[in-house]
């Protein structure tokens, strides 16, 4: 159960990000807080965080970017939802705001950008089907065990809902990519996990997917290894992994070393490419690993991974393929 309260925006509305992979895209989030309650959100550890099963919904958002694209003399080309929080959460407070901002952007020529661990509606669906050169989408899915899905996101949608999204958005031309993150070591990163759930996207005409590890931050870190040690029954626990401080890019917060994130998105590489999927690593996320890509979390075109692999292991797999 979650509390919606409603509140009011202040000030301007589309204000560029300052969030490296979103380069100076304006942001919208519909919320503060975010009723998917994923275990391992970071915005837990913001000042603004409503607490676990609240979020507050403003409802004047609509109405300040109305009135912004009338004000403003060069208005911005993409607007991307939603850094913090889920334009899609299953409330339909906040999918009123999110259906009006988005049509608000859409009849103003405007692009929208998301990504979603939500059930997408048919009133968006009907909305993106007009203007389906504009929309671009990333869902993020790290499983197709139901079990674990609802052990690390207990409301978000499940994911054959989002496997459902993925196939309704290209079946109406749009531009979908799949978001591997946060992964977690031997459990959603396993051969196993990973093969039956690229070959459910690949079959759906996803060619993109970015990934990430997960990273640790004070305000879950508890409640997130707790989970996974009962989800496990011990097999599974953060303790078990190494982790190393990043300085910058993940604001402070522990990340998985570096040596198995290589060696993880190695394999991922590989695998990905046994159904003509390109991996993009996060590289605001994994600044230790030199990356030059992008994740393409707003449907930027930019460069892929580049023109061979990152990683040694799937390096050392093509060189050994007959
Ligand atoms: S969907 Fe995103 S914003 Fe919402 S709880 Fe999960 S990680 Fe946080």
């Amino acid at each position: 159960m979650v509390a919606v309260e409603r509140g009011r925006r202040k000030g301007p509305i589309l204000t560029p990000s300052s969030l490296p992979c979103l380069g100076n895209m304006p942001t919208i989030n519909i919320t503060e807080g975010c009723a998917h309650g994923c275990l391992y959100c970071y915005t837990q550890g913001y000042s603004n965080y409503p607490g676990e099963g609240r979020v507050v919904a403003f409802d004047n958002i609509p109405a300040l970017v109305r009135a912004e694209l009338v004000r403003k003399r060069h208005k911005p080309k993409r607007v991307y939802f939603s850094p913090s929080s889920d334009a899609f959460q299953p409330l339909r407070e906040v999918q009123d705001v999110a259906y009006e901002t988005m049509s608000v952007l859409l009849e103003a020529g405007v692009e929208v950008a998301f990504l979603t661990k939500g059930k997408i509606q048919e009133r968006f669906l009907e909305l993106f089907s007009r203007f389906s050169g504009k929309v671009f989408a990333q869902v993020g899915i790290t499983t197709l065990d139901e079990r674990l899905q609802k052990a690390l996101e207990p409301r978000a949608a499940f994911p054959r809902q989002r496997l459902q999204a993925i196939e309704d958005l290209a079946q109406l031309g749009i531009p979908v990519r799949a978001r591997l993150d946060p992964l977690v070591p031997d459990l959603t990163d396993t051969q196993e996990n990973l093969t039956s759930l690229l070959a459910e996207l690949g079959r759906r005409g996803v060619r993109g997917i970015a990934a990430s590890y997960m990273f640790l931050r004070p305000a879950f870190a508890q409640r997130v290894s707790e989970t996974l040690r009962q989800f496990a029954g011990g097999s599974c626990s953060t303790d078990m992994w190494s982790w190393r401080r990043l300085a910058d890019g993940v604001g402070g917060g522990q990340m998985i070393d570096l040596v198995k994130r290589r060696e993880g998105f190695g394999r991922l590489e590989v695998l990905a490419a046994k159904h003509g999927i390109d991996l993009h690593v996060c590289a605001c996320k994994n600044p230790d690993l030199g990356l030059k890509s992008d994740c393409k979390i707003a449907g930027t075109a930019s460069s892929k991974i580049g023109d061979g692999s990152l990683f040694e292991s799937a390096d050392a797999h093509r060189k050994t393929k007959p």
